[in-house]
């Protein structure tokens, strides 16, 4: 009898250093509690743990916010892919590799090209140069389960028709990160209406707003 290895590669790029760093991460490993991986350097770790109904928790540093993104992946896609990518929702570019060894090797290949590719067009040395600096409180972008949070509330509203701005468009309003929150502006009008958000349980707080008024 074969048993089937429930092991998966996963990678990040340390936003610290720039390394690409390599770990394992094994289901019994997993299911008994958190597993961290750490760069050598010290200055950034992705950490991996089981939620209540079973599913994975990654949170990956990101080398283009220099702040760690989280994701919920089901037990089968983790350790069933034989590559799985996570996506930073405000570069869009990948910052976090799971699956079989060879494809992560693949993959994390390729993002640090395009990484070069990025860092050349924009005429830069380093990533460095690209990252938000010593960030204060209210400059660090919310959560994307936030924004995921919004983007249900202005949809909805849109729907019934409770959003409104100076040239009354109605609809295909569309939705920004700001300092400390997300705002729902007018592409034809620019008018904007803001929500502070400090943590997804702050941005599901305004999912009960009747209406909204964008100026
Ligand atoms: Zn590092
Ligand atoms: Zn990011
Ligand atoms: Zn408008």
């Amino acid at each position: 009898m074969v048993l089937e290895s429930k092991e998966t590669t996963v990678a990040y790029r340390c936003p610290e250093c720039g390394t690409a760093v390599y770990g394992f991460a094994g289901k019994f490993a997993l299911h008994a509690g958190l597993v961290r991986l750490k760069c050598s350097c010290g200055g950034s770790a992705l950490d991996l743990s089981t939620t209540r109904d079973k599913k994975l928790r990654v949170s990956v540093p990101c080398l283009y916010c220099r702040q760690n993104h989280n994701f919920t992946v089901s037990d089968g896609i983790f350790f069933g892919r034989d590559l799985f990518l996570l996506n930073c929702p405000y570069s869009g570019m990948d910052v976090g590799f799971i699956g079989k060894r060879e494809q992560v090797d693949e993959a994390v290949k390729k993002s640090g090209e395009e990484l070069a590719g990025l860092l050349q067009n924009l005429g830069v040395d380093g990533v460095r140069e690209i990252q938000p600096q010593d960030m204060e409180e209210d400059e660090i972008l919310p959560d994307p389960t936030a924004y995921d949070c919004i983007r249900f509330l202005m949809r909805d509203l849109e729907e019934e028709g409770r959003i409104d701005c100076p040239c009354h468009i109605g609809s295909g309003y569309d939705l920004r990160f700001i300092p400390g929150g997300i705002e729902i502006y007018c592409p034809e009008c620019g008018a904007t209406h803001p929500f502070r958000v400090d943590s997804s349980s702050s941005a599901e707080s305004y999912l009960d707003t009747d209406s909204i008024l964008l100026t």
